[in-house]
């Protein structure tokens, strides 16, 4: 019998890119497999495990033999206890009704760019950003609009703003603390972009998977407490960083009143709800406390300050980042502008894994990102090797 020929892929999967970072990721298993020592600072990942209590809350729950079809926007006592936390913790009015509870801060993301995008429509970001997120709206037929954040805060970001605004922009993606650079911006820039979200009838989705990771004591912002502004956000969690929970695969979104339908029906037709077990680790992780965050917090300042020095050490040149898991700094001359050829000669001749900064965007171009979330054995192992290939690199020259 003849064979007929065989469909195509969806056709809005061909301007859809899929992360470089697992390519650097696989370059990295190749050298481990054949037997080299990698000194690997290319995740995102805590450095500690999920708290015990946590994850006795889930044996708990099975043992209740929770392991049923939960509600697809969540379980009721998860749903509750987010808004008790969104409500004194980030100030935001959230309404009984407005958590959904999704598969992690990716998930939440897709699931709240597909509730709002149309083919045509176009997003503004600042750059340098979270990866995926030009992949997700180009996805959605929908085009991201870059503003690069160094050149919007020397102009005014409304300045910024207004200048990219065009009759198609539908919303805007806001993340802070910003992955990858670890900056946070100020209670006033982000007034700021909110009375220009309002002003322009824009909506926001607010990317906040790093709120408990700052490092200055100073308070994490969330858009969606300034007046009027929860009406027209979407607010995405996640537990993946705060508690050390990246594989358990949970978040919530706040969904107001207007986009609750779109966003109930994605959330039922892509996973029909997070598993159950999961969720009712989620109700306890919400329950812990802050002795847990303080803790990692102090864990993750001691990374961060070794690697920087070692950094410096090697000859790069970088200011301590305030808040998320990464160091963002220019690669040294030694190394060259081009953050992939950079990123190749780390990993090939120093065994440093990195990720290239232009993969955060043109603004990220001769940068490379660090995650100090590693092992301290990692840190002082890559600082050395790092500092023996800058030493041999200028001895060649
Ligand atoms: N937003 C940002 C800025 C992130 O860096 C990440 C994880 N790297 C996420 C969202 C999503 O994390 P998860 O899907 O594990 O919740």
């Amino acid at each position: 019998m003849k064979e007929g020929a065989f469909p195509s892929a969806a056709r809005r999967f061909a301007a859809v890119g899929f992360s470089e970072i697992v390519q650097v990721r696989n370059r990295v298993l190749e050298l481990l497999a054949a037997g080299h020592e990698v000194w690997r600072f290319e995740g995102g990942e805590p450095y500690m495990p999920t708290p015990q209590p946590i994850k006795d809350a889930m044996t708990a729950a099975l043992a209740r033999n929770e392991t049923r079809y939960a509600p697809s926007s969540g379980v009721p006592e998860l749903r509750r206890a987010i808004v008790e936390k969104v409500r004194s913790k980030n100030g935001i009015p959230a309404d009984d009704e407005s958590p959904i509870v999704v598969n992690g801060g990716m998930h939440g993301l897709f699931a709240a760019f597909a509730s709002l995008l149309d083919p045509g429509d176009e997003v503004l970001m600042f750059s340098p950003y979270w990866t995926p997120i030009v992949d997700v709206v180009t996805y959605h037929g929908a085009s991201p609009v870059l503003v690069p954040t160094a050149q919007a805060r020397r102009e005014g970001l409304t300045a910024a703003l207004a200048a990219r605004k065009t009759v198609r922009t539908k919303l805007l993606y806001w993340n802070s603390p910003v992955n990858p650079t670890g900056e946070v911006f100020s209670r006033a820039e982000c007034e700021e972009v909110c009375a220009f979200v309002r002003e322009n009838g824009l909506a926001l989705i607010s990317d906040e998977a790093y709120e408990d990771l700052i490092y200055d004591g100073s308070p994490h912002v969330s858009p969606a407490a300034f007046p009027g502004m929860f009406e027209r956000t979407l607010s995405v969690f996640t537990l993946s960083k705060t508690y050390s929970m990246t594989g358990w695969r949970a978040g919530y979104v706040l969904v107001p009143k207007r986009w609750r339908v779109p966003m109930r029906t994605i959330v039922l037709y892509s996973i029909n709800g997070v598993s159950t077990p999961t969720q009712w680790a989620a109700v306890e992780a919400l329950r812990l406390g802050d002795a847990f965050l303080q803790e990692a917090r102090e864990g993750y300042r001691r990374r961060r300050d070794a690697l920087v020095a070692g950094l410096r050490d090697a000859g790069f040149e970088l200011e301590a980042p305030r808040a998320a898991l990464y160091l963002f700094p220019r690669a040294p001359s030694f190394l060259g502008a081009d953050s992939r050829q950079s990123a190749r000669t780390l990993l090939d001749i120093a065994r440093v894994a990195t990720v290239p900064g232009l993969v955060f965007g043109p603004e990220g171009e001769g940068h490379l990102r660090f995650s100090f979330s590693v092992p301290e054995e990692t840190i002082a192992g890559g600082a050395e090797a790092l500092k023996s290939f800058a030493a041999a690199t200028s001895q060649a020259r």
